[in-house]
């Protein structure tokens, strides 16, 4: 396989995707405030570390960056390194899914918020009320 980009230069390609998926848990996050929802944050010690935990209830979100977590069918597919991108993705997911099943295992229940959900957020907010009201 052939580098076309940089070491340093997709790092800092990796620096600006966490800054925009941190902006997307945070657009997550102040959305659930305002519909009245209180919670934790980044719960190290549950499987996958949850970026959002509803502890009483035993539920937990997670919003995910659409390209480091690999949403099917969505988002830009990069040019160069096509293999080192896929082999990353695909090890992402399969964490991601390791974490899913773990805390379901323990009885916690999860909900994946993915980051183009932003884009409509009335229907963003009907998920998130209908995943934390459900019994
Ligand atoms: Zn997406």
């Amino acid at each position: 396989m052939v580098d076309t980009v940089s070491r340093e230069k997709r790092s800092q390609i990796m620096k600006a995707v966490r800054r925009q998926s941190t902006g997307a848990e945070r657009a997550v996050r102040s959305a659930l405030h305002r519909m009245g929802y209180r919670f934790r944050l980044h719960a190290s010690e549950l499987p996958g570390s949850p970026d959002i935990v509803f502890r009483p209830t035993k539920k937990v979100v997670f919003v995910h960056g659409c390209f480091w977590h690999g949403h099917r069918n969505c988002g830009r597919v990069p040019k160069s390194n096509v293999d080192y991108w896929v082999s990353k993705i695909t090890r992402n997911r399969k964490r991601d899914a390791a974490a899913r099943s773990k805390l379901r295992r323990i009885g916690w229940r999860s909900l994946v918020v993915w980051e183009c959900e932003l884009k409509n957020l009335p229907q963003l907010k009907a998920r998130l009320e209908r995943f934390l009201t459900a019994i």
